[in-house]
């Protein structure tokens, strides 16, 4: 993990953390804000897109560029994951559900999915507890 300043290029589209190449690049002052909790749910997403890649290789970058289907699956797994350890630790789930769709709805992912869709996605994913 490097924690590195907002100025870098794929912090732009309003991310405060990316995972490429191997390593996760996360904001400075985006992460200062997170308590360590939160700090490890972070962490919990990044290390799904960790693994993602590892497994898919280079075509992982060009599809979850220009594949929304490709980008949604490969984040509802991630926001799942941190949605299921939430739910394991005795959040509502419903509430969590929500939280984390709401994530999906960010113009950081270029519009991928709607609300309804997104909470349906959500619940699919973390029923697979
Ligand atoms: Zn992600």
């Amino acid at each position: 993990m490097k924690l590195i300043s907002k100025c870098w290029p794929f912090f732009w589209l309003g991310a405060g953390a990316i995972t490429i190449f191997g390593d996760v690049f996360i904001r400075k002052d985006y992460w200062a804000l997170l308590t360590p909790y939160n700090q490890q749910s972070l962490m919990t997403h990044e290390t799904t897109h960790l693994r993602q890649q590892k497994d898919a290789g280079i075509v992982w970058f060009i599809k979850y560029i220009f594949s929304k289907k490709f980008r949604l699956a490969q984040e509802v797994e991630a926001y799942g994951a941190q949605a299921k350890m939430d739910i394991v630790k005795g959040f509502n789930k419903e509430d969590t559900i929500k939280r984390f769709a709401a994530c999906l709805l960010s113009p950081t992912y270029f519009n991928m999915i709607d609300e309804a869709g997104a909470i349906l996605a959500l619940r699919t994913e973390v029923n697979k507890l």
